[in-house]
């Protein structure tokens, strides 16, 4: 198999690149990127003209909900709706039924992802065992089974102590230690942000210092153990002056937000709409331009979906009863194409954050379109609209505040290894 990609907007963030140029694949295997590439024989020409070619997206915040939860999302439904997000490589949360605290749980994702994935699955491990916060889970053995880092996502290491610990521990064999920054306490029984909406709707909020408590600690103990440390999903401006603090003090973390922490607040809501409750929450439109300019400048350097599907049966009910947590993998180009849109980020910025900055924090080498790279290739058209139905996802499950919306930006084709796929 030859293929060659002619006069796309190449993205390159390994190589620092941004150009319009050629891309030649042979037998899954990139062998040829320059401005201008002549073939002489007859072979497979892709015109890409107008389109974005980039390597493929790595999301490190993915809810696969299998092992335990397959009415909701499996490995291979996951897997397919990222392939069509253009993400072609997760890694996948330990919040499952039984949670991802064991050798025999990874290596069943690991297995299954190898039988029915239709992309690479990296699992993160439990920072505790049972994600109960009381016992460290044995991070060398799960590491070795092919864990890439540790996380009690939805939940926050109350016991600072043994955070500590968990970092220290985690730093002896190169893990980084992601953090679900929300003090449990502040946010009890909280349903959306505190603030206007949580007082017009009658609805318990939860304050921005839920999150910025957990986060600071957190950060305190990277500080003094110079571990690495990823904080998840950040939602607040009071956080940020913290983040600037601590890249002065040069703390080693790294600092995530979501999509929809940039493009929605907590109007969203108004109507007890389910589809828009999601931890934490959405905040409000100062939020959100502080979200923007904590990624403009550096601050918060990944962008991932927090892809959490959840079915009618957990949306489709009282909101304080609803689960919280929106899809997010197969849109996450589409929706932080936006940031490009209107200037917060330009396009090789935005391919650091969704390519080599999430592989830096998870360890490993990010898809390239370098001569020599297994192709990972992603052709997105900025311009395409079209309506998010329910049959243009993928995920098993529809939850999302986005669901028949018209959006703009779309994956038309992916190159993986061997495989071409059209969409
Ligand atoms: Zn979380």
């Amino acid at each position: 198999m030859k293929l060659l990609i002619k006069k796309g907007r190449i993205i390159e963030p390994s190589l620092g690149k941004d150009f319009v140029g050629d891309v030649l694949v042979e037998n899954g295997v990139i062998v040829g990127i320059d401005s201008n590439i002549e073939i002489s024989e007859k072979i497979q020409v892709i015109d890409a003209s107008g389109k974005w070619v980039l390597p493929g997206l790595i999301d490190i915040h993915v809810h696969l909900r299998d092992p335990g939860e397959e009415w909701k999302e499996d490995i291979e439904t996951g897997t397919k709706s990222a392939l069509y997000g253009g993400v072609l490589r997760v890694a996948c949360m330990p919040n499952t039924k039984p949670p991802n605290d064991s050798v025999e749980v990874t290596n069943y994702i690991i297995k299954k992802a190898k039988e029915k994935g239709w992309v690479e699955v990296y699992p993160i491990a439990a920072i505790t065992k049972g994600q109960k916060g009381e016992e460290l889970t044995e991070f060398g053995r799960l590491k070795s089974a092919g864990v890439v880092a540790v996380s009690d996502d939805g939940k926050w290491v109350r016991d600072s102590q043994l955070m500590r610990e968990a970092l220290l521990y985690a730093k002896q064999f190169d893990l980084t230690v992601i953090s679900h920054t929300e003090d449990p306490k502040l946010s009890y029984k909280g349903q959306i942000n505190k603030g206007k909406m949580s007082a017009k709707l009658g609805l318990k909020g939860v304050p921005a210092s839920a999150e910025v408590v957990a986060a600071v600690r957190d950060l305190v103990l990277c500080k003094e153990t110079n571990a690495k440390l990823h904080l998840a999903h950040i939602s607040t401006k009071e956080l940020i002056p913290f983040l600037k603090w601590a890249k002065e003090e040069g703390v080693p973390f790294t600092a995530e937000t979501c999509p929809h922490y940039f493009l929605l607040t907590e109007e969203e809501v108004d109507g007890y709409n389910t589809y828009a409750k999601v931890n934490p929450p959405l905040r409000t439109a100062e939020d959100v331009e502080a979200i923007k300019l904590a990624l403009k400048e550096g601050l918060i350097e990944v962008i991932a979906s927090d892809h959490a599907p959840h079915s009618s049966l957990e949306k489709e009910v009282e909101f304080e009863l609803a689960s919280p947590g929106m899809i997010g993998v197969q849109l996450l180009l589409t929706l932080s194409y936006r940031l490009v849109e209107e200037g917060t980020l330009t396009p090789l910025k935005l391919a650091e954050y969704l390519i080599t900055n999430p592989a830096k924090v998870i360890n490993v080498d990010p898809p390239s379109l370098k001569k020599g790279s297994p192709a990972e290739v992603v052709i997105f058209d900025p311009e395409e609209k079209f309506v998010l139905t329910s049959e243009v996802i993928q995920s098993k499950s529809k939850n999302t505040p986005f669901l028949n919306k018209e959006l703009k930006g779309k994956v038309k084709l992916v190159i993986r290894r061997k495989e071409v796929f059209t969409f």
